[in-house]
């Protein structure tokens, strides 16, 4: 059966699943992290944390797609 739907019709879906997957792996990455700043420990809002690599010497340009 042939997929008749266009952009359009599923936009909003779309951004919302985005967002959603966007979020999720936002929050991976903060539990990978420990849950709180690596240099204060700063823990009480996750929106307040910023990513970076401490050490971009052991960077993995392949990660996350594969592993
Ligand atoms: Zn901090």
């Amino acid at each position: 059966m042939k997929d008749t739907r266009k952009y359009a019709d599923r936009r909003e879906y779309m951004i919302k699943a985005v967002s959603k997957r966007r979020k999720k792996l936002r929050e991976m990455a903060i539990q990978y992290g420990g849950g709180r700043c690596a240099l204060c420990g700063y823990d009480r809002c996750s929106d307040a944390l910023e990513f970076h690599h401490a050490d971009s010497s052991k960077k993995n340009l392949a990660f996350p797609n594969r592993v």
